[in-house]
C-alpha cells in the first residue's frame, strides 16, 4: 500500500510501498483511509524541524487529521463494525505509572512529555491506504458527515479550548441572561485572531456556543475567508481597516481572545485588547524568531486588575473529539456551504507539492478515495 513518509536522517519526503496491516490483537481495527488533512505541523515535519520515526524505523508516515472506514475488526471489538466511518484520535499515553493524566485517559495533559503522537512523534500517521488502530482510539462518525469529517481533528483545538474556558469561568458568574425578544442573542464576545482553518473552525465553534464572534485577519472584506466569516453570523475585521490597538475601542468589551495565527508579536499586541475577567487562549506554536519587546508592566497590571487568564492549549482528548463531532453536525445544519468551502481535496500523487509548498485551499486534504 502507498504511504507518504519522511526520512529525517536523509531529509527526504517520499511515497513508500508498505505491506498491508493485519489484525494483531482482538482489540484491533483495520481502517481504510479516505481523507487526511494537511496542516502546519505536517509542513514543519517536512522541513525537518521535528518529527520522530517509531523506534526501529528510519521513516515516519505523516498525517494526523484523518477520516477512515472500518474494514476489519478484532474479535473483542464491540464499539465499531465493518463499514462504519471513524476519526482516530492522535495522542497515545506515556507508559509512566506516575503520570496521573495519562493513567486517567487524559494524555493531552501528559506530565512526562513521553507520549506518542501518530504522524508526529514515535508512531506512524494516517497518510497511507490502510491503518491498524486500537478500537478505543476511534470516534464514530455519522454517514452524513463523511465528506467534512476531516475537519474533526483541527476542530478539536477549539473544542478543547471551549471545554477549558467553561471550567475556568466557573470562577465567576458567567451564565447568560438573554432577553427572549432580543434580535441578536449572545452574552460573550470572542475575538478570533487569524482566518486559517483553526481560526475559522474556532469562530464556528464559538458561534455555536452562543458567542458574538469577530475574526481579525489580513485579507480584505471581499476575500473568501471574509465571506465564510459572514456566512456563519460572525463579523470580519480586516487588519487594514482596524489597527490592532483599536480593536477594543471599535468592538467593545472582549471576553475571550482565541489566538490562531502562531505569531507571538501579533498575539502580544492583541493581549492588551482583552477585557475584564477575560481569557486569552493561545493555540499557535510559533517558530523561533528574534525576541520581541513586550510591555510587561502593562501586561501584569491588566492580568491582576482585570482578573485575566492566559491559557495555552495543545492536542485534545476524547471529550473534545466527541464535542467536535457533535458541533460539526450542528455546523452542517446551520452553515453547510461555509463548512464545505473550507475543504479542498487533492489526489495523493500531489503530496510533494502540497507538503512542501502548500495548496490553494483553506484546509487542503489528501484524498485516498472512498471505498
Ligand atoms: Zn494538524
Ligand atoms: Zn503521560
Amino acid at each position: 500500500m502507498k504511504s507518504v513518509a519522511v526520512f529525517p536522517s536523509r531529509r527526504e519526503l517520499a511515497l513508500l510501498e508498505r505491506p498491508l496491516p493485519r489484525l494483531a490483537s482482538p482489540h484491533d481495527v483495520v481502517l481504510k483511509i479516505r481523507d487526511v488533512g494537511v496542516c502546519g505541523t505536517d509542513k514543519e515535519i517536512c522541513r525537518f524541524d521535528y518529527g520522530t520515526p517509531p523506534r526501529g524505523d528510519e521513516f515516519l508516515v505523516l498525517g494526523h487529521e484523518a477520516v477512515a472506514e472500518v474494514v476489519e475488526v478484532g474479535s473483542s471489538v464491540r464499539t465499531v463494525k465493518s463499514g462504519d466511518l471513524v476519526v482516530p484520535t492522535v495522542r497515545r499515553p506515556c507508559v509512566h505509572e506516575t503520570c496521573v493524566p495519562c493513567r486517567a485517559d487524559a494524555q493531552d495533559f501528559c506530565t512526562t512529555g513521553e507520549f506518542v503522537e501518530r504522524g508526529i512523534s514515535g508512531a506512524h500517521g494516517f497518510m497511507t491506504e490502510f491503518v491498524l488502530e486500537h478500537a478505543t482510539n476511534l470516534r464514530p462518525i455519522a454517514p452524513e458527515l463523511a465528506d467534512v469529517a476531516v475537519l474533526v481533528e483541527p476542530l478539536t483545538i477549539a473544542e478543547k479550548a471551549l471545554l477549558q474556558l467553561h471550567h475556568l469561568q466557573q470562577r465567576l458568574p458567567w451564565t447568560c441572561s438573554i432577553d427572549a425578544n432580543a434580535k441578536e442573542r449572545w452574552c460573550h464576545t470572542v475575538l478570533v485572531l487569524g482566518a486559517g482553518p483553526v481560526g475559522l473552525l474556532g469562530a464556528m465553534a464559538f458561534r455555536a456556543a452562543g458567542y458574538r464572534a469577530f475574526v481579525y485577519s489580513r485579507e480584505g472584506q471581499d476575500s473568501d475567508k471574509a465571506r465564510i466569516v459572514r456566512a456563519i453570523g460572525a463579523e470580519y475585521v480586516a487588519a487594514d481597516d482596524v489597527p490592532i490597538e483599536r480593536l477594543r475601542a471599535t468592538l467593545g468589551n472582549i471576553d475571550v481572545v482565541y489566538e490562531a495565527v502562531g505569531a507571538s508579536s501579533l498575539a502580544f499586541q492583541a493581549i492588551h485588547q482583552l477585557g475584564q475577567n477575560g481569557v486569552f487562549v493561545f493555540t499557535g506554536v510559533p517558530g523561533r524568531k528574534a525576541p520581541i519587546a513586550v510591555d510587561t508592566d502593562r501586561l501584569m497590571r491588566d492580568l491582576v486588575l482585570k482578573n485575566q487568564v492566559m491559557l495555552g492549549t495543545v492536542n485534545a482528548g476524547k471529550e473534545a473529539f466527541d464535542a467536535a463531532i457533535r458541533d460539526l453536525g450542528q455546523f452542517m445544519i446551520r452553515w453547510p456551504d461555509a463548512v464545505r468551502a473550507l475543504i479542498t481535496r487533492h489526489p495523493v500523487s500531489t503530496f510533494k507539492e502540497l507538503l512542501e509548498h502548500g495548496g490553494t485551499g483553506i484546509k487542503n486534504v489528501l484524498t485516498f478515495g472512498a471505498s
